[in-house]
C-alpha cells in the first residue's frame, strides 16, 4: 500500500467509550443534570489527583482563568502579566475581567514565560502573574512563584494543555491557582469544561461564589458573578476519564520518546521538544521548530496523510482584536519567531508503532521538499 493509500492520521483524537456513555445515562436517568453530587465527586477527586485541597469545577477552561483571577481581586486598572505565545483565551481571560494584559516574552527552550522578564515588566498596578504550561511542559513554575510571593501577586496558572505535568517533583497547578480546560482535545474531556486546583481556602471560596451568581446563599447577592457552573452530565464523563489520564499521559510520553528517536534518527533538520530535567512534559502537543518553510513542510504533510497543526501562527498581541482594544504594544522577538517556526505532530495516546514511524519518515520527506 502506498502511503497516500493509507488513512490520515489525525492532529489529536479524543478518546470516549462505553464508560463515559453509561456514566451520562445513569445522569440523565437521575434527573440531577446541573452542578450536584456528580461534580462535587469530581471536584474531589481532581483536586486528590493534582495535589491541591480545593478544586472548583466550571463549563470551560476559558471560565476557569476569569474565575481564578475575579478571586483574586483582579480589575479595571490592574495589570496581569502573560505570554503572547498561547491560545487567545490566555489574554482575553485578563480583559474579560476589566484588567491590562502586560506580555512578555517566552525563552527559546520551552516557549514559556521568562522568568527574568516577568520580574522586569512588573509595575506598582501589577495584580497577577499567568505563565501557561504551554503544550504541556511545565514553565519555571517555582521562580515564578517566589518572584509572585516575594511582590505580593497573585499567580494564576494556566495549565489547560498541562494535565499531570510536573515540576521538579511537584504538579503543575498546586504553585498558584491551577487553570485546567476538559475541551475534546486536551488530555482528558467533559465535552466542554474547566477547573480551578487552589490550596487557599478563601481563594477557593471566592471562586465558588463567583461561579454561582455572586451568591452564598440563595437569592442574596452580595458579590459579582456570573453562571459558570459545570453540568452533572460533563462531570460524569470528567469521572471516568480521570480514571484514564495517568495512563492516557503515559502514552503520550511514551509516543514523544519513539518519535524523537525516529526523527533523530533519520538526521531530520528539525529542533524537538525538550524537557528540563526533574520536570515531567505531559505532551498535549509534540511541537518541533522548523527554520525554514514551515508553511511547505505542513502543506506536504497533509498531502501524506499527517495531520498537524500550528499552536500558534500569530502571537496574541499581533491578533486584530488585541491591537485594535489597545493591548498590542510588546517587544516579544522570541514569541514572533516562534510562532514562524513551530509545527506539532500527532502524538495522541492511540497512535500505534506503524504511525509514528509513517510521521518521522514523511516528516523526513517534507522537510527535505
Ligand atoms: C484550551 C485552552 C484554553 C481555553 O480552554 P477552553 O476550555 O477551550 O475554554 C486556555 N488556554 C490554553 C493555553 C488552552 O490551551
Amino acid at each position: 500500500m502506498t502511503a497516500a493509500a493509507l488513512p490520515a492520521i489525525p492532529i489529536a483524537k479524543p478518546l470516549v467509550g462505553d464508560e463515559e456513555k453509561r456514566a451520562v445515562i445513569e445522569v440523565l436517568e437521575s434527573g440531577q443534570l446541573a452542578q450536584g453530587s456528580r461534580t462535587e465527586a469530581f471536584e474531589s477527586a481532581f483536586a486528590r489527583y493534582i495535589g491541591t485541597k480545593h478544586a472548583i469545577a466550571v463549563n470551560s477552561g476559558t471560565a476557569a482563568l476569569i474565575v481564578a483571577l475575579q478571586a483574586y481581586g483582579v480589575g479595571p486598572g490592574d495589570e496581569v502579566i502573560t505570554t503572547p505565545f498561547s491560545f487567545i483565551a490566555t489574554a482575553t481571560s485578563i480583559i474579560a475581567c476589566g484588567a491590562k494584559p502586560i506580555f512578555v516574552d517566552i525563552t527559546a527552550d520551552d516557549f514559556n514565560l521568562d522568568p527574568a522578564l516577568v520580574e522586569a515588566a512588573i509595575t506598582p498596578r501589577t495584580k497577577a502573574v499567568m505563565p501557561v504550561h504551554l503544550y504541556g511542559n511545565p514553565a519555571r513554575i517555582d521562580t515564578l512563584k517566589a518572584i509572585c510571593d516575594r511582590r505580593g501577586l497573585a499567580l494564576v496558572e494556566d495549565a489547560c494543555q498541562a494535565h499531570g505535568a510536573e515540576h521538579q517533583g511537584r504538579r503543575v497547578g498546586t504553585f498558584g491557582a491551577g487553570c485546567y480546560s476538559f475541551y475534546p482535545t486536551k488530555n482528558m474531556t467533559t465535552g466542554e469544561g474547566g477547573i480551578i486546583t487552589v490550596d487557599d481556602d478563601e481563594v477557593a471560596r471566592r471562586c465558588r461564589i463567583i461561579r454561582n451568581h455572586g451568591q452564598e446563599r440563595r437569592y442574596y447577592h452580595e458579590h459579582f458573578g456570573l453562571n459558570w457552573r459545570m453540568t452533572d452530565l460533563s462531570a460524569a464523563i470528567g469521572q471516568v476519564q480521570l480514571g484514564h489520564l495517568e495512563t492516557w499521559n503515559e502514552a503520550r510520553i511514551r509516543n514523544a520518546a519513539a518519535l524523537s528517536e525516529r526523527i533523530r534518527a533519520l538526521e531530520v533538520p528539525v529542533t524537538l521538544p525538550s524537557c528540563r530535567p526533574g520536570d515531567r512534559h505531559v505532551f498535549h502537543q509534540f511541537t518541533v521548530r522548523i527554520a525554514n518553510d514551515r508553511d511547505g513542510v505542513q502543506q506536504r504533510l497533509q498531502a501524506a496523510g499527517i495531520g498537524t497543526g500550528i499552536h500558534y501562527p500569530i502571537p496574541i498581541h499581533e491578533q486584530p482584536i488585541i491591537k485594535e482594544m489597545g493591548f498590542g504594544e510588546a517587544s516579544v522577538p522570541l514569541s514572533e519567531q516562534a510562532a514562524r517556526e513551530v509545527l506539532s505532530l500527532p502524538i495522541h495516546p492511540s497512535l500505534t508503532p506503524a504511525d509514528i514511524d509513517r510521521i518521522a519518515t514523511a516528516l523526513d520527506a517534507a522537510v527535505r521538499g
